[in-house]
This record gives structure tokens, C-alpha cells and sequence, in this order.
């Protein structure tokens, strides 16, 4: 199933095993990328991004087997809280709030319709939280693309790849990347880069279940 394209409108189950599965992807695509997250976030952070990432999955992935067990809204919950406790930086913090505001609008077996609500209102939780928008060259410029991807029908991975390199010719105005001004000029951002991992991973999942 693309969720994109092939997401039925009527309520769908993510059960233990495919929650396993989701955690598993997600995790394993960062922390396969930590050395090229640490590399982006060299260019015009502090080089950390990776590192963070890798640290915040690997606590996920050590609970794997009590976060898969929970339903779904209390699964994305405790990924949330995993990711703030467990990350430093902007990155710990911002994802924590993604993924807990993905918790609270989701419910346990979320139609189409109900999971983009959800979409919505964690992506306006990043956005209160980091007092940012989009094209500010930040996560939020490949969360925006791929929720609008899934809205239409489309495939939210190859709007995400697409929207993380099209924050390359973009300048940072929030985060450290906005220390740069026009320099962050030329480097695709490191967050950006951490989100299409985690969406093209989910979609992997989604795409053979
Ligand atoms: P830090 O910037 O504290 O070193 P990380 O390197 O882990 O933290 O994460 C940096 C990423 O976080 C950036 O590439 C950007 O995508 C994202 N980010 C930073 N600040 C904000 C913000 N205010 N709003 C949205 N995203 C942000
Ligand atoms: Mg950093």
C-alpha cells in the first residue's frame, strides 16, 4: 500500500508486528545515515545532527518491543517523549513534538482523512514550537511537501526527496544554520535530510503491508 496513492478511506489497523516493522525502518534509516547527517550538519551547523538522531533512535529502538505492543496514538507518544528525554539540540526537542502531536489526533485505527488531520496539527505543533515556517530552510520544508504529496495522491517519499534538495539553494533563518545568513546558502539542510529518511522508510513499510 502507498500511502500516498493506495490508503484506503475507511479506518486502517497498524497492528504490533507492522508497528515493529515501522520502528524498525524509521530507526534503521537514520542511524544507516548517521555519518551523512553529521556531514550536512558539519557544512552549516555543529556537526551534531547525526549523532542526535542515532542516540534518539537507538532509545526507541531499546523499547521497540513495549512501544509496538501500545496502540498507536500511545506508540507515537512514547517515541515523542523517547526523542525529547533522549536528544540534544534543536532536533531532540522539535521531532519530540512532532511526533506528540502526531499522537494527539491520531486515533488507534485512523482513517485517510483522520491521519492527515493529525499531519496538520503536528506539523503546527513544530511550527509554534520552533517559531519557524516554511521556507526557512528547516525540517518543516520537507514535512509540508510530503503532507501535501499524501493530501493529493501522491507519493510523500519522492516529495520529500525531492523538497530536502530543494532546500539546498535555500538560506536558513531559523536554527544554528541562520548563524550562516547567506553562506547556509548551498548545503541541504541536515533536518530536512533526517525527514525524508524517516518518511521514504515509512512509506517502505506501508508500501509491502
Ligand atoms: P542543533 O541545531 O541544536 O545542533 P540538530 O543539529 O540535531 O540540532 O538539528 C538541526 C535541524 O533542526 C536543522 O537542520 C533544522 O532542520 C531543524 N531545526 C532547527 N531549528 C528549527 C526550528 N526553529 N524550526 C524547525 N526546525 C528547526
Ligand atoms: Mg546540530
Amino acid at each position: 500500500m502507498n500511502p500516498g496513492t493506495e490508503m484506503s478511506a475507511g479506518p486502517v489497523t497498524i497492528d504490533a508486528a507492522l508497528l515493529a516493522r515501522l520502528i524498525d525502518a524509521v530507526a534503521g534509516a537514520l542511524i544507516s545515515h548517521t555519518d551523512e547527517l553529521t556531514a550536512l550538519d558539519q557544512a552549516i551547523g555543529d556537526g551534531d545532527h547525526g549523532l542526535n538522531m542515532k542516540r534518539g533512535f537507538e532509545a526507541v529502538l531499546a523499547e521497540r518491543d513495549a512501544i509496538a505492543a501500545k496502540p498507536l496514538p500511545d506508540a507515537l507518544k512514547a517515541v515523542g517523549m523517547t526523542l525529547v528525554m533522549k536528544v540534544g539540540g534543536a532536533s531532540g526537542p522539535l521531532y519530540g513534538t512532532l511526533f506528540m502531536g502526531l499522537a494527539k489526533e491520531t486515533p488507534a485505527a485512523p482513517t485517510r482523512d483522520e491521519l492527515l488531520r493529525a499531519i496538520d496539527a503536528a506539523i503546527e505543533a513544530v511550527k509554534a514550537r520552533g517559531k519557524s515556517d516554511f521556507g526557512q530552510k528547516t525540517m518543516l520544508d520537507v514535512l509540508k511537501p510530503a503532507r501535501d504529496a499524501f493530501a493529493a495522491g501522491r507519493d510523500p517519499a519522492a516529495a520529500a526527496d525531492a523538497a530536502a534538495e530543494a532546500t539546498v539553494p535555500m538560506k536558513a533563518v531559523r536554527g544554528r544554520a541562520s548563524f550562516l545568513g547567506d553562506r547556509s546558502i548551498g548545503h541541504m539542510d541536515p533536518g530536512a535530510r533526517s525527514s525524508a529518511l524517516m518518511i521514504a522508510a515509512v512509506c517502505d513499510v506501508l508500501e509491502q503491508a
